[in-house]
């Protein structure tokens, strides 16, 4: 196989926050499939030890670490016990998030805007500043951070969730013209609508303070009308995205915004 292969990941250890669940799960196992020992964090820790158990039955390398990623302790804990069990650190992936049911501004009650900023802003930037800890002295390493087409347009969530994720687009093309000398890619992935648990994981997560869980997701009619490709897409389908970003072939990707929406965007 040659190294450009897009099944070669760069050498090194994975970590995926958000990796108990939808879209962090399906990269965590794609990734394990490719032969990348994977740490999966995740706040719920149901989802994350099913994970790592699905991945172990598959015959791969797996380890589940409790925490939440808006905790600047926990994201150095997690990054540090990954490393220390399985190697350095080749690829970060900031898949954790939670949504706000698409509330207005003037909907948004402080504590759920907080929250939401704290886990899909902050949390992005904790994983990407830790992860930059191990690779900065390696000179090597991928960061991939799991934005939205909410980070694109003035849509595809609410207040909160549109700023956050358009701040992990920033904050993505901002890490990635600083390290780009430096060996280490930072790229977004932007997907549209994909089925997954966001709606009850954000509605658990939040807790009394949670939203109704509005928005186009759960509505066929709404995604055919929005979605150029009619459908909702597959965790898989931004898996395999991933997997590119994280392969050796794409060296010299950096500061992208990668959308998989079925064409949403390009409307
Ligand atoms: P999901 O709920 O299935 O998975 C998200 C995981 O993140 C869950 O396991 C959850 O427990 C975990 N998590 C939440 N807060 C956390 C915290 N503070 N610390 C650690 N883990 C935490 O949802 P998903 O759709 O797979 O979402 C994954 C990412 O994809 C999110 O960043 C989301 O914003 C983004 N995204 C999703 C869609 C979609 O349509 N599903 C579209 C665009 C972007």
């Amino acid at each position: 196989m040659s190294s450009l292969d897009p099944g070669t990941l760069v050498e090194g250890c994975v970590i995926v926050t958000g990796g108990g669940s939808g879209i962090g799960r399906a990269i965590a196992e794609r990734l394990a499939r490719c032969g990348a020992p994977v740490a999966v964090m995740d706040v719920l820790s149901d989802g994350g030890k099913e994970t790592v158990d699905v991945i172990a039955r598959a015959g791969g390398r797996a380890i589940f670490l409790e925490g939440d990623v808006s905790r600047w302790a926990d994201v150095d804990a997690t990054v540090g016990a990954a490393v220390q069990q399985l190697g350095p650190l080749g690829t970060m992936v900031n898949a954790a998030g939670i949504l706000d049911g698409y509330a207005t501004a003037d909907e948004m009650s402080p504590a759920v805007w907080e929250r939401v900023i704290a886990i899909d802003l902050s949390g992005t930037f904790y994983g990407a500043k830790r992860a930059l800890g191990e690779m900065l002295p390696r000179g090597r390493g991928r960061i991939i951070n799991i934005a939205s087409v909410a980070g694109l347009v003035g849509d595809g969530g609410g207040a909160a969730y549109v700023s956050a994720k358009h701040g992990v687009v920033g904050l993505t093309k901002r890490m990635a013209t600083t390290y780009a000398p430096l060996g280490i890619t930072v790229n977004a992935i932007c997907p549209g609508p994909i089925a997954t648990g966001l709606r009850p994981n954000s509605a658990r997560l939040l807790g009394s303070d949670a939203p109704p869980m509005r928005g186009i997701g759960g509505d066929d009619a709404a995604i055919r009308a929005i979605v150029p490709a009619g459908r909702r897409g597959t965790v898989e389908e931004v898996a395999a995205a991933a997997q590119f970003l994280a392969s050796e072939a794409a060296g010299y990707v950096t500061g992208t915004t990668m959308v998989v929406d079925g064409g949403w965007v390009a409307r």
